[in-house]
């Protein structure tokens, strides 16, 4: 599979059970973009470029499952508490790795879900268990 860091934005292979973090900066946030336009976009008609729907997968890897499925379960409350017509979002977990799919019907929209949900997986992880 082929990941792209949220950082350096360096691209990144990883096995599909493997640890997400990247081997270049260490990041922990990687996008793996899902749309057919992921191919480089060498169309002369930058609307076409444009048009959606996009999704992007990005993987939060943590230390332990547990701590995984803590953040997990804090992030899928705010999935049912945001409501944004533009883009749709689901959170599963993959062992110790959260992982966050969002489909936008725009690029801007795709750009402002990564924005959001990483500052929430961060806000979340940042939060003591137990307190
Ligand atoms: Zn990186």
């Amino acid at each position: 599979m082929s990941y792209k860091c949220s950082r350096c934005k360096r691209d990144v292979q990883l096995d599909e059970y493997g640890g997400v973090r990247c081997p270049y900066c260490g990041h922990r946030v990687l996008l793996k973009e899902r749309s057919a336009s992921s191919r480089k976009q060498t169309s002369s008609d930058p609307v076409a470029a444009e048009s959606g729907p996009h999704s992007v997968e990005l993987g939060f890897e943590f230390s332990t499952t547990e701590r995984a499925e803590t953040v997990g379960a804090a992030v899928r409350v705010e999935v049912n508490e945001v409501e944004d017509s533009r883009a749709t979002v689901s959170v599963t977990r993959r062992g110790p790795t959260v992982v966050v799919e969002i489909e936008a019907a725009d690029l801007h929209a795709l750009r402002a879900g990564i924005n959001s949900w990483t500052r929430l997986i961060d806000t979340a992880e940042n939060t003591p268990p137990g307190h």
